[in-house]
């Protein structure tokens, strides 16, 4: 039996992987599960698996999901406070799924008391990738890559030596507006931008993958992940999304990843890591998709790339910095008081602001410097748009 918690079990990977332990019933123990504000949602799947515990992030609701498990006999809790005493219950595999820099100490929790976290919260690793592979490391635990295309990585170089990793390429659909032209971007709207070409995934990071921000978030966490000198790392478009990502060896060979575009796959590898088992996710019919095509990214078209590049120049607190200043913005994005174009714009001028000479690169990254810069970001954002407007 493995325990498992997940961490933002409502969400599109929080249910993606509740239906792979759903298929599953006698091989997995369910302690925590975690929601936002789907009260409903959190409460149904946490009496039909088990749970132990149920948490909801929103404090104020904390009554209605006492109401929802009434009888159930899965304790209720609700809170950002619960959600990391949840994520700190012993567990063998915890699901980070999260999403945005809210899902750093949850997974910090769930790694501290040895717990194989499963990381599609890519932001955590952004924003303080030491702090997580610190806990790993002090803690004897593990952490597993979700995102389709570390996942790829990571199975491509099961049974090699990292040292002969010459570079790894990772591949993006090019988003909603991939074939607009230019000078349509600034006026797509968050319905156009809210629809993704291949993956069906939440509103935020298929947002990000129209913006390619999601793009770029991944190049860093390829570098945190994997160890790789930022050079090391391309990002190729490749519109079919089914090979997820490539990795270079020495002697001139890559060995590329290729499925469909599942999560399950991803999620499937990590819920069952070192195993591989069936999975229910289509079986590719190569010869029906015909072409696979790739091309270099535009940069002009996806000035997110540019910035991620920056960011790794920088270090230190910069990737706290460009997420938290990349999620307001994206708050601000959904809210329809700024274009989408603006996005990228806001972000650079808040990286621009609150980087160089500044003492944030060779701070210490420790919570809470990471914090504070995750704050002064957000606020940084919200003063640019103040200045604009006057
Ligand atoms: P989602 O919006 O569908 O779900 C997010 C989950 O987090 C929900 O359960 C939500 O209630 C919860 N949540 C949101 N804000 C919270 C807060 N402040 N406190 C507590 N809980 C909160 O998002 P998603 O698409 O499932 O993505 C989750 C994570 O996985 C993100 O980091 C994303 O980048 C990553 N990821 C997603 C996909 C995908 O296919 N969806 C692929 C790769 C990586
Ligand atoms: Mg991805």
């Amino acid at each position: 039996m493995k325990r498992v918690s997940v961490l933002g079990a409502t969400g599109s990977i929080g249910q993606n992987t509740l239906d792979l332990i759903r298929r599953n019933p006698a091989q997995f123990e369910v302690v925590a599960l975690t929601g936002g504000r789907n009260v409903a949602q959190l409460a149904k799947d946490a009496i039909a698996m088990r749970a132990d515990i149920a948490v909801i992030g929103q404090a104020d609701l904390l009554e209605d999901l006492r109401a929802a498990l009434s009888g159930s006999g899965v304790e209720a809790a609700a809170g950002d406070a619960a959600i990391v005493e949840a994520a700190s219950r012993p567990a063998d595999w915890v699901m980070s799924a999260i999403v945005g820099a809210a899902g750093l100490r949850p997974g910090l929790a769930a790694l501290e008391q040895g717990a194989t976290l499963a990381l599609a919260n890519k932001e955590s690793l952004v924003a303080a990738a030491p702090l997580l592979l610190n806990a790993a490391r002090a803690n004897d635990a593990r952490i597993l890559p979700v995102d389709s295309e570390h996942s790829a990585i990571f199975q491509a170089l099961v049974g090699e030596d990292l040292d002969t990793v010459q570079r790894v390429i990772i591949t993006a659909s090019g988003g909603a507006f991939r074939d607009w032209p230019l000078e349509k971007l600034a006026s797509a709207t968050i319905e156009q931008a809210s629809t993704h070409p291949n993956w069906d995934m939440g509103q935020r990071i298929t947002i990000d993958s129209a913006s390619m921000f999601n793009k770029a978030l991944e190049v860093i966490e390829a570098r945190e992940f994997f160890g790789l000198a930022p050079d090391q790392i391309e990002v190729l478009i490749h519109p079919e999304s089914v090979v997820h990502a490539l990795v270079g060896f020495c002697d001139g060979g890559l060995m590329a990843h290729v499925g469909p575009p599942d999560m399950r796959h991803a999620i499937g590898y990590a819920l069952n890591w070192p195993k591989r088992t069936e999975l229910p996710v289509d079986r590719l019919d190569l010869a029906g998709i015909g072409q696979l095509s790739f091309e270099a990214p535009d940069l002009a078209r996806y000035p997110a790339l540019r910035l991620a590049r920056e960011v790794m120049k920088l270090g230190g607190l910069s990737g706290a910095i460009f997420n938290a200043a990349k999620e307001r913005a994206l708050d601000h994005f959904i809210g329809g008081r700024i274009g989408f174009c603006d996005m990228t714009s806001l972000v650079e001028e808040v990286l621009t602001r609150q980087t160089p000479g500044h003492g944030h690169n060779d701070a210490e990254i420790t919570l809470d410097t990471v914090l504070k810069a995750d704050q002064m970001a957000r606020n940084c954002v919200d003063d640019v748009m103040r200045e604009q407007a006057d």
